[in-house]
Parts: C-alpha cells; structure tokens; sequence
C-alpha cells in the first residue's frame, strides 16, 4: 500500500469540541452537531510548497494531503474536479460588474457537483471497510453516490422524493443501487432512512451524518484559490441547500490561512436561496445562529430544497464570519436566470446555478458588491441533467419549407 501523505489527525466537534478517532466509522457528535476532520496543519506548512501541486493531476486528489484517505489504493475517481472559472463577459457588461466569473461543476462526472462529495466520501468509506451505504436525497447526491460506490464495490441503498428529477432515478437504478421512492419531501425520505439504519446497521451516509463529503465539497475552495493564483476573489455566491458546499469552501479557506497558502481577505460567502425554501435567508435577516423547519417547502431547483438543514449553524457562522449576506430568489427569477445565461454567455446552468444570477443582479442593485469585485458563480451542475425543468416550445416545419 502506498500512502497519501495525508495530513489527517482526528475529528472535532464544532459546537462542543469532543474529540473522535479517524481510524473508526463516526457519525455525529454525541451533543447532535455535524463532525468535521481536522487536519495537523503545523506539519501542512512546514512541509508543503504550493508550488508541489504544478506537476499534480487536475482533479481534486492534487490536494491529498488536506483530504481524509490516507491509502492510495482506497482512492476511488472518476476523474472528478479541477472544473474550469470562465468569465461571464456579456452578462458581466449587462449588470455593470467587470469581473463577473463562474466556475463550472457541469462537466465534473455525473453531472453535478455532488461528485466531489461522493468521491471523496464513498473512498473515507471503502478504507473504513463499509459495504453498505443509505441516504435520503433530492436526487443528484444520490446518484453521484450510486455512481461511485459502483465502482467502490459497495452497495447503495437510496430513498427520494418521488419529485425529484427522474433522470436521477435512472442513474441509480443503472448503477446498481436500491432505490426507493417516497411521497413527500427529503425530510420525509431521512426518517425512513434514521429507521432502516438502526434495523440494518448500513452506513449512514445522509448529508453531514458522516464527516467525509464536506472535505470533497471543500476541494472547491481549494480550487478557487489556486486558479485565482491564491489572490481569493471579494465574493463567493453559493446555492445553498443542505449547506454542505458553503461550510467546506469556508474550511478550505481557513485551512489555507493557517498553512500560510493566502492572506488575511476572505471572500464573502453569500448563500442563495429559493423564495419557496429560505430558511437560512430568513435566519441571517433575523440575525440567528440557527434556521427554523421551512414548511411546505417548494422550489424548482430541487437540490436546494432542504428545509431544514443539519449544519445550518455552521453555515450562517460562514456568512457572518466573512461579512457575508443571503438572498433569496424566486422560481420564476431563476427560470429566466437558465435562459438568459445560457444566451449571454453561452453557460448551459441547473436552475440551481442560475439562481446565483438573479441574486447577483439584486446585490448589484443594493450596493452589496461594486463594479470591479471580481466575484464567482458557483455553477453546481449542468443544464442538461433537468430536461422536466428547462423545456421551450418549438414550432415545427414540413420538410418541403424554406426558412
Ligand atoms: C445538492 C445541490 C445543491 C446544494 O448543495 P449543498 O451543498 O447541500 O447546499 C446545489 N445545487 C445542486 C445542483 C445540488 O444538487
Ligand atoms: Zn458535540
């Protein structure tokens, strides 16, 4: 076996700092609250050189040593990350911001973001010797996770909304994976889970019930700053969910402070949010530290459908640390988002992605960012993956008309 060089110690507990092994299959801290990795970063900045990563391949796994495998055998990829930062020059020229950029989850394997989370997550799981793994989805993190553990060799057992976009239903079921429909929400999808992990004992591996898929979802902030030549950009805007994608690109970036990679400026996160799911946006307007259960919750950027999320708490830690803001959009703002940037920039987004669009324009327009920020759109899937979602009505032609 060869080693990753991986800079793991041990798990913490961000709300009541226990302490747990790396060496053992954890969940959640014994107080409720997410766990999160910590790595030795003493040992990070004495011994590694930014300029190691040059020769590296273009895929999250160039930051090995700030990720939890410590096997090299036990690395199971698809080729996933390094997704390229494009600068949105006409839609940029349109809302007045001159350095208006997007980077590009759309063309990472399976079609979306979540294959960082599942790359990363389902290899933490191989070296921990798990065979089975459950969640509840909204649909993509299900797949990605379908996808790998296939070729983990470990069986998925997953349960969605039966709204949730049929094309993830069929990627499931292609790889393999045990798929059970539910009616009602992801919520409802996670109680069932809860049961069927006490009675069978498989692998939790619901959004932040294991401490591994924020550290692939981390790899984006990672990846922000080397493209950016360690120069980090004044705003981040992120689609946010279950807020797992927030909370690792805030770690990452703290991690890079400590290990002495970037400066004291950090970009300020700012979490977007459907109107018909807000719950993060409603807390940050009240100025909590933890959001309420959205009810009846709706949107159609179903990967940000979450009601209530596990690490709310951490989220908003990252929009307030960072002088951050949230916004919510509505679904018919973020429909018109997919066209126009598909038609300005020719950036194909999720509704999810696009939502960043509208919100960008609103903050434009509140003074919250300025004319020359260099800001980034976290794209986190492609267009392409929601054909129910995204449709336009074509007229036909008879074969014998000219146009
Ligand atoms: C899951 C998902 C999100 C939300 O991700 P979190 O990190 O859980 O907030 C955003 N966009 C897409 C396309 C998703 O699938
Ligand atoms: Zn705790």
């Amino acid at each position: 076996m060869s080693k990753t060089g991986s800079f793991i110690k041990e798990l913490y507990c961000p709300k009541c700092s226990r302490v747990y092994s790396k060496d053992e299959i954890q969940h959640l801290c014994e107080c409720g609250s997410p766990l999160l990795v910590r790595y030795d970063l003493e040992r990070a900045k004495k011994e590694l050189n930014k300029n190691d990563l040059i020769k590296r391949s273009p895929s999250l796994w160039r930051y090995k040593e700030l990720l939890p495998v410590e096997d090299d055998e036990n690395i199971v990829s698809l080729g996933e990350g390094f997704t390229p930062i494009i600068q949105l020059n006409a839609a940029g020229k349109k809302l007045g911001l001159s350095n208006l950029y997007l980077k590009d989850e759309g063309i990472i394997p399976t079609g979306t973001f979540k294959a960082r989370g599942a790359a990363v997550g389902v290899s933490k799981a191989k070296e921990l010797g798990v065979k089975t793994i459950t969640m509840p989805t909204n649909g993509n993190a299900g797949a990605a996770w379908s996808i790998y553990s296939a070729k983990a060799g470990i069986q998925a057992v997953i349960v969605m909304p039966e709204d949730a976009a049929k094309i993830t239903r069929n990627e499931c079921k292609a790889a393999g994976a045990d798929l059970y429909l539910v009616k009602g929400l992801i919520s409802d999808a996670g109680k069932i889970v809860g049961r069927s992990i006490q009675k069978n004992g498989w692998y939790d591996a619901s959004t932040l019930k294991e401490p591994y898929r924020i550290e692939g979802k981390k790899t984006m902030g990672l990846e922000i700053a080397e493209q950016f030549n360690w120069n980090v950009p004044d705003v981040i805007l992120y689609p946010t969910g279950g807020g797992v994608g927030i909370i690792g690109i805030y770690k990452a970036l703290k991690e890079l402070q400590k290990i002495g990679w970037i400066g004291e400026k950090l970009p300020k996160l700012v979490a977007v949010q459907a109107a018909g799911c807000s719950p993060i946006v409603k807390a940050f307007n009240e100025k909590k530290t933890e959001s309420e259960f959205h009810k009846d919750s709706k949107t159609v950027a179903f990967g940000i459908n979450v009601p209530k999320a596990l690490g709310d708490f951490l989220v908003l830690d990252a929009i307030y640390k960072t002088g951050g803001t949230a916004v919510s959009v509505t679904d018919e703002e973020i429909l018109s988002s997919v066209t126009e940037l598909a038609k300005l920039d020719g950036v194909f987004a999720c509704p999810e992605g696009a939502s960043l669009y509208a919100a960008i324009r609103k903050l434009k327009n509140e003074g919250f960012v300025h004319a020359d920020d260099k800001i980034v759109l976290l794209n986190t899937g492609a267009g392409i993956k929601y054909p129910d979602t995204i449709t336009s009505k074509t007229p036909y032609v008879e074969l014998n008309a000219t146009l």
